[in-house]
């Protein structure tokens, strides 16, 4: 189901300056070597939710052991080097993913699951990704529950930009089995845009640069009216931090003579060399010690000048994916109004420099990389949960265009997708046919051009609208979108005032699945949808010129001789015939030729009004 805005309990008032209270709802970055959770705090900023150590990532790796309840986070992290069977690290990398996409390299045993999603054997039973990560969000969920104090209302998970349907479904999934009412999936780009207030900042263009420890993502988002649109993403699914720890590692064990260490003590160098890296972000030094195998222990210095130089083409290697996504943003970076910092690598001080060099400009930074996506993720929250009291915030948006049937079946869009709620907007119509007194309005969702292709969500008819010859009547019909997503429809006749109303409920009953498929769906026919609008609008111009011209002849027929009348009908045929074939040039073509073969009829019909008008006055008043 589509989450429609929350605010109030039933029975409660929903007006927004009321007293409610706080719903206590959680930010989750559910990332592929690091997990956190984010909430309010009672000052109004947003936190990670620490563990009784003060550390707030989760390692995102599960331990299994047969009959014994899975370890999670660091206690899991410490049962991999002699379980690796049993101990699944990156399970996001195979969330909603079937065996193929997957089985590559990894040191697990797969098989495909139900509904096509890989499923991996450890502590002696097949799980699935979707089992494993719900272990991860259960741990997530506890520690906020003890922290916060009580139960939790919902939360907001993020995920990549470029996750698909299978994928966030996945996320959607594990979320619900470890207890938690997932609010919203939001895109993790969007959470940081959001954890820097960037949607309360300078509409315009922004890069997201994350690097994490297995992967790069760069998104190129477009802040307009409060709302963050994914332009381009990219990236490298294999690039992180884990790929410096193994430069590190390789080159420290080479120089110790070690061409073909253990897996043990390569996983210790692993380990060792990470925690050199870090602190290298810092200082300018750091020791590399290891415990070999003969039992004695080897000390290396590691300058960041030599790191730098190992993991150098590694990070030049995201400038190309970068560049990339600016070239299908069809954007220069002079365009960017900023540049974000995410993921826990970008603290390597050489990453931040060259983002800068690549950029233009100096990347935000002052929040913790690697909070960033959590944080904004609660800030999201609690926003959903109607829990911040500005009423000026963006609340939500309607997923889909909203609009009203035309003539020909077309659907003239009111409401654009996207669109930040509360809003309201109004456009004028009029009548189509002479003397029309009554006029359907029917009120569709989507985002194709044409009636049957979009979503019928509801309809009435204004009636009693006075005659008028076509085109004169002004009817304004105004859309409302309240801030639950309650859609009212509104259809006035400007010159009488009748009115007529409806509510509907517009996003009620489209699933999230169904709304991406209909905004893809649309995305697909866009070219063919063109080429029908065109179509449909020809046909109905054609048959307004028709009908126009048919009426006038009924009035005014003895302003022509035969040779004229003849030709006119000529047109008038073609006009027809061309509204039957499936060509809008022809149609155009023909209501052109009909606009000059009744050019003279036309004139002679304006001064016999004229004449007629001035007939009844006396001639002074026209003086
Ligand atoms: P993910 O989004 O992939 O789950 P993170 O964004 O938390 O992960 O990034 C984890 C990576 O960041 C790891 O490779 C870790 O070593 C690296 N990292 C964390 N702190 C630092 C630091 N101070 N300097 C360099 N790298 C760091
Ligand atoms: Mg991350």
């Amino acid at each position: 189901m589509t989450v429609l805005l929350d605010i109030a309990e039933p029975g409660q008032s929903l007006k927004p300056h009321e007293a409610r209270a706080l719903k206590r709802v959680v930010g989750i970055d559910l990332g592929t070597t690091f997990s956190l959770v984010a909430a309010i705090t009672t000052e109004g900023s947003a936190a990670c939710i620490p563990d009784e150590e003060g550390r707030v990532s989760v390692p995102s790796i599960v331990h299994y052991a047969v009959n014994n309840a899975p370890l999670v986070g660091v206690e899991a992290m410490a049962m991999a080097p002699q379980h690796p069977q049993d101990t699944i690290i990156s399970v996001k990398r195979f969330m909603g993913r079937g065996l193929k996409d997957v089985q590559a390299q990894t040191p697990y045993q797969l098989e495909e699951g139900e509904g096509g999603m890989v499923r991996l054997l450890a502590g002696g039973s097949w799980r699935s990704p979707v089992e494993v990560s719900a272990e991860i969000l259960r741990h997530l969920h506890q520690r906020a529950k003890e922290v916060l104090g009580g139960d939790i209302h919902g939360a907001v998970i993020t995920v990549p930009a470029y996750f698909d349907d299978a994928q966030r479904q996945a996320t959607k999934d594990a979320g619900r089995l470890a207890g938690l009412e997932v609010m919203r999936l939001v895109n993790e780009p969007t959470a940081a845009a959001l954890a820097y207030g960037l949607d309360q900042g300078k509409e315009g263009l922004y890069a997201i640069y994350d690097l994490g420890g297995g992967t790069f993502d760069i998104s190129i988002l477009r802040l307009h009216q409060g709302v963050f649109q994914v332009m381009a993403t990219g990236g490298d699914s294999a690039l992180g931090g884990d790929d410096f720890d193994h430069r590190l590692a390789q080159y420290a064990l080479q120089h110790w003579g070690i061409s073909s260490p253990s897996p043990g003590l390569l996983q210790a160098a692993r380990r060792m060399a990470r925690q050199v890296k870090e602190q290298l972000s810092q200082q300018e030094t750091a020791e590399f010690t290891l415990q070999l195998e003969d039992g004695s222990s080897a000390a290396l210095t590691i300058s960041r000048s030599l790191f730098e130089e190992l993991i150098e083409d590694l990070v030049r290697a995201t400038g190309i994916p970068c560049r990339r996504a600016m070239k299908d943003a069809a954007i220069q970076p002079e365009d960017l109004q900023g540049v974000v910092l995410v993921g826990g690598s970008t603290r390597v001080p050489l990453v931040r420099q060259k983002v800068a060099e690549w950029f233009g400009q100096q990347p935000l930074c002052d929040l913790d990389p690697d909070q960033v996506v959590a944080i904004g993720a609660a800030h999201q929250a609690d926003l959903l949960a109607g829990n911040t009291r500005s009423d000026l915030l963006l609340l939500d948006v309607n997923p889909l265009s909203l609009g009203i049937e035309t003539m020909g079946g077309l659907v003239e869009k009111i409401i654009p997708r996207n669109s930040p709620i509360p809003c309201a907007r109004a456009q004028e119509f009029t009548t189509f046919k002479d003397g029309q007194t009554a006029m359907a309005i029917r009120v569709v969702q989507g985002e194709r051009e044409t009636v049957e292709q979009c979503r019928a969500l509801a309809s009435f008819e204004l009636r009693g609208i006075p005659p008028m010859t076509a085109g004169a009547a002004r009817i304004r019909v105004t859309f409302q979108v309240d801030a639950d997503g309650l859609l009212t429809v509104a259809a006035k006749e400007q010159t009488t005032g009748v009115e007529q109303s409806v509510a509907v409920k517009p996003s009620y009953g489209l699933s999230d699945e169904e709304i991406e498929r209909m905004l893809r769906e649309a995305i697909s026919h866009g070219a063919e949808d063109i080429q029908q609008r065109l179509l449909r609008e020809a046909k109905v111009e054609g048959e307004r010129v028709l009908n126009a011209v048919s009426s006038a002849l009924k009035k005014d027929m003895d302003l022509l001789d035969e040779e004229e009348l003849k030709t006119i009908r000529k047109v008038m045929r073609e006009v027809w015939e061309a509204c039957q074939g499936s060509r809008h040039e022809a149609i155009d073509e023909a209501v052109k030729q009909l606009d000059v073969a009744t050019r003279t009829f036309a004139q002679r019909r304006m001064d016999r009004d004229i004449r007629q008008a001035m007939a009844g006055h006396r001639l002074e008043e026209f003086g």
